[in-house]
């Protein structure tokens, strides 16, 4: 196994890739801007990474718009595109190591959690969406004797996939794997903070022999290259992971260019609801405090709001204050660290803004609160917990993107699904309960696109995920992610010969 040493030696040497990569080649933007990328773990700044210009996404486009017109990879045979997406996939795994090192200097996640999770992720949504690829046969309706009506799944064209940075290469897999197997074009437009893996994954990708111009990776600022792909009219389909507010500005980008395809995984404030009866508190209590301090909280779905019955509400906190006091926030190289950083600076003082403000909406900080490591540079913050926290307080309404759990109890199941629900997301919830009649009421209640019971964030390739309300609209992962990326299209054939 690789040492804290010899990461941290490895990381002193890695020179990652940092121009666009466009049409198969890295190159720098038209205008030669470029912007930091800082490491999260220190501070420092770890790279100058070419900012695309609105000329840049233009060119991108363009390359993907030919690529996909000439037929070079939707016009290769369903076999071809699965050896290669297949490839790929293979090829991640072989650079397992360097991967994991990018993801973690870039977003300062723990290496150990880049290695187990993030990078086979990665992979594995690859391999399973190339083995999706001979295995989606077209239909033949039955339309009677004198017609034959053929149902075929044609590819949309370019799709823009415009990503976040608290899960870069497995939000990209999840964007780019249905649409490459669909036999789509991509612009992938990584998040600033985390351009690193997505572009190591798109020279991999030309390894594995993805042709030129297929998959396009354009690092830049939101507001100029999310905006110029967004806004582009010759991009079918954006694929959008982030906040609600972009989101629905990739909304307002559709309209005003020319109504394109948008599909929109957004933020949450997700609900763990723990009943009276729920089994092993102390199982529910270690579940409730990793489901939100995996990642120190940056994850989408994080059940940053605990929501628990009266009667059990002490002994859960004491509990999860205890899981929490053993989870020191770490040097992400460590692959002994349980929890790395904060993304940035900005996301640091968001972060602890919310804590003061719980504390002034009159919640009780019980454990954390505080920035930690201080000395190292690094942006980390203790787990922390608040409790007697109203539902309408703004930290418990708002997605604060850290390792703040607010708790708040309830005395029936009732107010305790009107709780849970009552927030403008509806990402994922979970429910404990021992009584299999409660547990699928409750469950069947909850306004959530992901609902876990006895469990959190359990999660595989083949079941679909995403939000209600505020949280988004369409579905990543699973069989039902490939219509994202498809369009049918019905071929009547007159079977008469007149
Ligand atoms: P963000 O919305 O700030 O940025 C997401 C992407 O949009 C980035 O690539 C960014 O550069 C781009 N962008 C930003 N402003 C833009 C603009 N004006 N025009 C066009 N593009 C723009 O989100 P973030 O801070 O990177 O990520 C955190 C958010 O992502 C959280 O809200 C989190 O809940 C959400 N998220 C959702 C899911 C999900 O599947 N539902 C998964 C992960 C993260």
């Amino acid at each position: 196994m690789t040492t804290y040493e010899e990461w941290r030696d490895r990381a002193a040497r890695i020179t990652p890739r940092r121009e666009l990569f466009i049409d198969g080649w890295f190159t720098p933007a038209a205008d030669g801007g470029t912007f930091a990328t800082v490491g999260p773990r220190d501070g420092r700044e770890l790279a100058q990474v070419s900012a695309a210009t609105e000329t840049d996404v233009d060119r991108a486009v363009r390359a993907a718009r030919t690529a996909f017109e000439d037929g070079r990879w939707a016009g290769a045979s369903p076999r071809h595109r699965k050896e290669v997406l297949l490839r790929l996939s293979a090829l991640i795994r072989e650079n397992l190591e360097e991967l994991a090192l990018l993801e973690t200097l870039d977003v300062g996640k723990p290496i150990g959690e880049s290695l187990r999770v993030d990078v086979p992720s990665a992979a594995a949504c690859l391999q399973w969406y190339a083995e999706a690829i001979d295995k989606a046969y077209d239909e033949i309706a039955p339309t009677g004797p004198d017609a034959l009506a053929l149902i075929t799944r044609e590819p949309l064209g370019v799709v823009g996939a415009v990503v976040p940075w608290n899960y870069p290469l497995i939000i990209t897999a999840w964007k780019i794997a249905p649409a490459l197997a669909m036999g789509n074009s991509v612009v992938l437009k990584p998040a600033e903070q985390s351009s690193l893996s997505a572009l190591r994954l798109a020279e991999l990708a030309s390894e594995a022999g993805l042709p030129d111009g297929v998959l396009n990776v354009v690092p830049g600022l939101g507001p100029v290259a999310g905006a110029a792909l967004g806004l582009h009219p010759g991009v079918d389909k954006i694929a959008f992971t982030g906040s609600t507010e972009t989101g629905h500005r990739f909304l307002e980008y559709a309209a005003r260019s020319k109504g394109k395809e948008v599909s929109l995984e957004l933020g949450g404030k997700s609900p763990q609801v723990v009943l009276a009866d729920a089994e092993d508190l102390s199982a529910a209590a270690s579940a409730v405090a990793w489901g939100i301090f995996y990642n120190a909280g940056q994850t989408c779905n994080a059940g940053s709001r605990l929501l628990a019955d009266a009667r059990v509400m002490d002994d859960l906190l004491a509990e999860v204050v205890k899981v929490a006091e053993g989870i020191q926030p770490g040097d992400p190289l460590d692959p002994a660290t349980q929890m790395g950083a904060i993304v940035d600076q900005a996301q640091l003082d968001r972060v602890l803004g919310y804590v003061a403000l719980g504390r002034e909406e009159g919640g009780q900080v019980i454990t954390g609160g505080d920035r930690v490591r201080a000395d190292s540079g690094g942006y980390f913050v203790a787990p922390t917990v608040l409790r007697d926290v109203r539902n309408d307080a703004r930290v418990a309404q708002e997605e604060i993107f850290g390792p703040v759990l607010t708790a708040t109890a309830f005395t029936s199941e009732e107010e305790a699904v009107r709780l849970a629900n009552d927030t403008r997301y509806g990402l994922a919830a979970s429910v404990w309960t021992r009584r299999l009649g409660t547990a699928h009421r409750v469950a069947r209640a909850l306004r959530a696109g992901t609902v876990w019971v006895n469990t959190f964030d359990a999660s595989d390739v083949i079941t679909p995920f995403g939000g209600f309300k505020d949280s988004g609209s369409g579905r990543d992962k699973s069989l039902h992610a490939l219509d994202a990326y498809s369009a049918l299209k019905t071929t009547w054939i007159h079977l008469g010969d007149s």
